[in-house]
């Protein structure tokens, strides 16, 4: 449902896949929603999930540890994060 891969099935330029949930004007793909989507309640919700240390300055080598974590705290709260960022997605219609 992420604008990225929604606007692959309409050959939509990959620059004109953007996040519709916040005013960053950025490409709606899994590193935007993940980090730095401003949508009030993924930010909330990424406050609330993830380590401080995936919040502040979020890069690839980050992007690749969080889905590499294994403790299952830590993957719970990303599940609440993720299923957030799919509810949010899907209010789009
Ligand atoms: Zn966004």
């Amino acid at each position: 449902k992420l604008p990225i891969e929604i606007g692959r099935w309409f050959n939509i330029p990959r620059e004109n896949r953007i996040c519709k949930l916040c005013t960053c004007n950025e490409i709606g793909d899994e590193f935007h929603y993940l980090f730095k989507c401003t949508d009030v309640y993924i930010s909330n919700s990424r406050v609330r999930c993830l380590p401080k240390y995936f919040i502040t300055n979020p890069n690839v080598v980050k992007f690749e540890k969080l889905f590499n974590v294994t403790n299952i705290n830590q993957l719970t709260n990303i599940c609440k994060l993720l299923d957030t960022i799919f509810e949010r997605v899907s209010s789009l219609g």
